[in-house]
């Protein structure tokens, strides 16, 4: 199948008119194609070359339509930085439908109602940190909505200089955000919020669809899933920078890719959002964050569900299914599969050595991968050695408990330990190149995306360390 042939539908326009709008692309100037992800066609059933597809550039600059397709936009709202804003909706997305239970967005594709003073645009820095990002954390296991391809124009945007024009088009089983239920408990239209309810049961999670107490049954999956991705994002060392109920998919997976950063060095506290001032959406804060937006989708819910009920679901799920999760990964991470009464003590104290001695979060577990008991080859990246060495030392004395051999261990460590993340630093030489019209280094990136456990030994470049200039920097919001 080739892309351009794919038929879609739109379900979600069997919703009452006051879901979305129903509005047109429109086009940005000169475009030209920049990068594809081939392995997320094939998530739409897509077997055929997309670089060869003739009228993907016209389909992705929203100057052709699918069959099938009926552009809409999505209204939501949602909690901002902690403050209902009672419409947002997409105000630089539009959707185009469904396909193999994949709905297709382009964003940066012009104004929608719900644009308010925004222009509909997209720079072509945000463009590719989202374009790449997506296929990295689906790469490195995490559930995230894809992109499948990003293009360029001449189009000048606004926004601190002028920039140009850029379209993103990505996919998602699902756009519900936490944010679409919030819109419709805010405008007292209870109706509407048990229609929302049976679209995302249907669409999301179809196996409750005979279920009794349906709804309460799919919170609890969303709490279960949003712990999920939590966990995991902490395992990883990513922060998503606005985690707002408007950015927080129904189904749980990582969304809106904005001032987004992996860690540098370890620090807990680390805020990569340049205009979140209070640290809401620091690092260490996400989990508790996730538990926040949890609480409001509760009361979103209220009118169709048993407030309490939900409540006591929140409660008694999402601790409980984030520390199950990430303590696995993390004692994956160490390369620990028996389990000693100490463990968690020795984990606790990895990650205070880890943030006195400065060093890099992702290559410290890549060197903890293939480490045999020579100190040096960890304690060479950390400015300050003494916490690490003797964290080191415990940690050989655990070692000698488990019962997998060495080599095995290392085998298994490299498979959850990722070589390449998508550093800052490197995105940001990637995106002056690309403002260059040189796309080489974007599409390195997207190699190494696709595969972080990989050694890419021509690609080594990818994963230099930050200099101390660049470690852990704070990102502008302005996209
Ligand atoms: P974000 O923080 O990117 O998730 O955006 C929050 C809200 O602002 C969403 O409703 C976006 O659709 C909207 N928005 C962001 N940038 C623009 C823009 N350039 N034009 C129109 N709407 C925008
Ligand atoms: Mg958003």
């Amino acid at each position: 199948m080739k892309f351009s042939n794919l038929t879609l539908t739109t379900p979600y326009l069997a919703l009452p008119p006051l879901f979305y709008e129903k509005v047109m692309p429109t086009p940005l100037r000169n475009p030209f194609l920049i990068a594809l992800s081939q392995s997320a066609a094939e998530v739409l059933g897509v077997d055929e070359s997309l670089a060869e597809d003739e009228h993907l550039l016209k389909i992705v600059n929203g100057e052709k339509l699918l069959r099938g397709s009926s552009p809409f936009a999505m209204c939501y709202a949602g909690h901002q930085f902690g403050h209902f804003v009672p419409r947002l909706g997409d105000g630089r997305t539009i959707n185009l439908g469904k396909v193999n239970g994949e709905n297709l967005q382009l964003k940066g594709s012009g104004v929608t109602l719900y644009s308010r003073r925004g222009d509909g645009r997209a720079v072509l820095r945000s463009s590719i940190r989202e374009f790449l990002m997506s296929e990295a954390m689906h790469g490195l296991g995490i559930r995230t909505s894809r992109a499948l391809a990003l293009i360029g124009s001449e189009s000048d945007v606004a926004r601190e200089q002028w920039e140009k024009g850029a379209i993103v088009l990505r996919l998602s089983p699902t756009w519900v955000r936490f944010g679409t239920f919030e819109y419709f408990n805010a405008t007292g239209e209870h109706a509407m919020l048990q229609a929302l309810a049976d679209y995302v049961i249907e669409e999301s999670f179809p196996h409750l669809v005979e279920e009794e107490s349906p709804y309460l049954k799919m919170y609890a999956e969303i709490v279960k899933n949003t712990a999920t991705t939590i966990a995991q994002w902490q395992s990883v060392g990513f922060n998503h920078g606005v985690l707002n109920t408007d950015n927080m998919s129904i189904d749980g997976r990582t969304i809106d890719y904005g001032p987004f950063a992996f860690l540098d060095d370890y620090e807990k506290n680390y805020v990569c959002n340049h205009t979140d001032r209070d640290g809401r959406y620091s690092f260490s804060n996400q989990p508790g964050i996730g538990h926040w937006n949890l609480a409001m989708l509760a009361r979103a819910l209220s009118p169709i569900v048993k407030y309490e009920a939900a409540v006591e679901i929140l409660e008694n799920l999402y601790g409980s299914t984030f520390e199950n999760v990430y303590s696995e990964l993390m004692y994956a991470k160490m390369g620990l599969e028996g389990e000693d009464s100490n463990d968690r003590e020795l984990f606790q104290w990895m990650l205070g050595a880890l943030e006195s001695a400065t060093i890099d979060y992702t290559l410290f577990f890549r060197k903890l991968s293939t480490y045999s008991n020579n100190r040096e080859e960890i304690l060479k990246y950390a400015s300050f050695q003494a916490p690490l060495a003797e964290w080191l030392e415990a940690y050989e004395l655990r070692l000698k408990k488990e019962e997998l051999p060495q080599s095995k261990r290392h085998e298994k460590m490299l498979q959850v330990n990722p070589k390449y993340i998508l550093k800052n630093h490197i995105l940001q030489e990637a995106i002056e190149k690309a403002e260059h019209q040189d796309f080489g280094m974007v599409k390195d990136l997207l190699r190494v995306a696709e595969s972080p456990f990989a050694e890419h030994q021509e690609l080594e470049y990818l994963c230099k360390l930050a200099p101390a200039s660049s470690k852990n920097i704070k990102l502008s919001c302005s996209s």
